[in-house]
């Protein structure tokens, strides 16, 4: 038997997969994270920082701060397990040798990959995307000012409720209402660069972005106004 937290899942208990920059990691994120797994009964949540982005800017804060980061704003959350995977792999993080690694792995287990509405939106420029529909199911997260996804993305993965998503390994898509947050690690960083702070940050990772300097708040001095956006 695996188990999460307080509960006891069986060994077909959904795994879900949130990869991300997580540069750094943010109020949104997390309450998207325990929003899925407890839509899942709750199923345990990978949260897998990059190491090589391949469709953005590269990530400012290296590969163990973001962990560090993640640590951070994980910690009172049992159904949130931070994961290095794709740090310790060479070369650009595709989501799909992600997806086949945790497939080969759990095999008929219900795979979940979780991403919002703005990375579901642009699916189809990802590296071979029609893959995905035999490896994992999908959760998207609702975003503010997203476009709906092309019909041909939509149509690849028929939207399921959680019930019947937990009952086979791949190929559904399951649409979350909210959290609904106008949350964005760019907007953070900017923040931070001007502010030294942001309230979207836990009050942990915002000490640790102090403490190590990160996102150009070193160049602050010690009157820095620490006023929310
Ligand atoms: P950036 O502003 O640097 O692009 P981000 O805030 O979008 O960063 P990422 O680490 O790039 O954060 O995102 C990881 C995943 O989290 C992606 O699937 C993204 O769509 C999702 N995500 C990020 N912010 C939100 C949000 N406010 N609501 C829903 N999903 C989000």
């Amino acid at each position: 038997m695996l188990e999460v937290g307080p509960r006891k899942l069986s060994p077909q208990a959904p795994l879900v997969l949130f990869g991300g920059t997580f540069d750094p990691v943010h109020r949104a994120h997390i309450s998207a994270a325990r929003a899925v797994s407890k839509v899942l009964h709750g199923a345990p949540v990978h949260l897998l920082p990059n190491a090589v982005p391949p469709h953005r800017p590269q990530p400012m804060a290296d590969g163990e701060q973001r962990l560090a980061m993640l640590r951070l704003a994980c910690k009172r959350y049992p159904e949130l397990v931070v994961d290095d995977w794709e740090l310790r792999q060479d070369g650009p993080s595709y989501s799909l040798n992600t997806l086949r690694h945790f497939r080969q792995q759990n095999p008929g287990r219900p795979l979940v990959f979780m991403i919002g509405a703005d990375s579901f939106n642009s699916l189809h420029l990802w590296h071979q995307w029609q893959d995905y529909t035999t490896l994992c199911h999908l959760a998207v997260v609702p975003r503010p000012d997203c476009a709906l996804a092309p019909d041909q993305v939509q149509a690849a993965f028929p939207e399921s409720d959680a019930e019947q998503l937990m009952r086979q390994p791949f190929g559904l898509r399951l649409m979350l209402k909210r959290p609904f947050l106008d949350v964005s690690a760019t907007a953070i960083r900017e923040a931070l660069e001007k502010k030294g702070d942001c309230p979207a940050l836990d009050p942990a990772v915002s000490a640790h972005i102090r403490r190590q300097h990160l996102y150009n708040v070193a160049t602050l001095n010690s009157s820095t106004n620490h006023e929310a956006p």
